[in-house]
């Protein structure tokens, strides 16, 4: 099934993202996690490509298989290419067709510091043109960063860059995640004024333990605004209200996203379906309307 054909029906598109546990985690861990999933309904399952050289213990291509064949959910399986020449790239995605996965995340990747980059693809537009032109009915997703990627020099070269994934063969983006929804609704206008129609979907992840958000917040450059840092100032050193607050900070943020008639919710669940299942009863009748 293409993710493609879950827009444009009437409800906002929520989908949910999961990673292969580590190798140290017992080898069930994912199924308690998609266990708890199933029950929310999530309109697709992504799942995370390990940054090169990551020890996990069951690989994306076995998960999104388990997620589409015994829990019966479309799945989303990332695929980056920094670390892979063409050859392997076209063995990643004949594997997963294989396995009757229909729908790739295709991104560039982080950059390992211990393992160096290969040189086929040194952008993630070049790995969509080339899994576009090996086939063309698999459905094609792209990243894209409401604040600007960290490396881009400025917004509008990072929104050049992404319409190019888009003319490549993405056909929705999914965003990175942010605390600000202003930030988002800027940075939609500016994508559509810069010719970009696809489906966009906002990247949410709820905030739940201070120094895991801080360590997030340092990879990833997104920024905090003053309702956040005063949440995180004030229950920071208590998990459970702290726990408690980033819920509902989720939960505001998606009903505004809503109300501001975004496409879609990619909830970041960081494996935890308890928060996932918290988040999605509350918005369920708002991504009804
Ligand atoms: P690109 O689109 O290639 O962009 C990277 C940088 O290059 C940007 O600054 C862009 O502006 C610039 N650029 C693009 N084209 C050009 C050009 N022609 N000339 C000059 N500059 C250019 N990482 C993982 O390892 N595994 C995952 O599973 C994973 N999942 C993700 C899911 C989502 C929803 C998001 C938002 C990110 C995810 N990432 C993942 C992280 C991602 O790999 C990194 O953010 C990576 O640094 C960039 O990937 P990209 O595909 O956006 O790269």
């Amino acid at each position: 099934m293409q993710i493609n054909e879950l827009f444009g029906q009437g409800k906002t598109v929520f989908s949910c993202e999961v990673f292969p546990p580590k190798a140290t985690s017992p080898v069930d861990t994912i199924y308690k996690t998609l266990d708890g999933l199933k029950e929310i309904r999530p309109d697709y399952i992504s799942v995370t490509f390990g940054a090169g050289g990551s020890a996990v213990n069951q690989s994306t291509r076995e998960i999104a298989g388990i997620i589409q064949k015994q829990y019966g959910i479309p799945a989303v399986a990332h695929l980056t290419c920094v670390n892979y020449g063409r050859e392997e790239v076209a063995g990643l995605l004949a594997g997963l067709r294989a396995d009757g996965i229909d729908n790739v995340l295709a991104l560039r990747g982080d950059r390992n510091p211990d393992l160096p980059p290969k040189t086929d693809f040194q952008y993630a537009s070049q790995l969509i043109r080339f899994i576009r032109e090996r086939d063309s009915q698999v459905g094609i997703s792209a990243a894209c960063y409401p604040e600007g990627h960290p490396e881009s020099a400025s917004m509008m070269d990072d929104v050049r860059h992404l319409k190019e994934k888009v003319d490549a063969g993405a056909q929705r983006l999914v965003s990175q995640l942010f605390f600000d929804n202003n930030d988002f609704f800027e940075f939609l206008e500016k994508a559509r004024i810069a010719g970009i129609t696809v489906p966009i979907q906002a990247g949410i992840m709820p905030v739940l333990n201070r120094k895991s958000i801080e360590r997030m917040v340092s990879l990833c450059g997104a920024s905090l605004p003053r309702k956040l840092t005063r949440i995180l100032s004030r229950y920071g050193d208590h998990p459970e209200a702290m726990r408690e607050a980033g819920i509902a900070y989720a939960i505001d943020q998606i009903s505004d996203l809503i109300a501001g008639g975004v496409d879609g919710i990619h909830l970041y669940t960081m494996n935890n379906p308890d928060v996932a299942r918290r988040i999605a009863d509350s918005i369920a009748s708002i991504r009804a309307v």
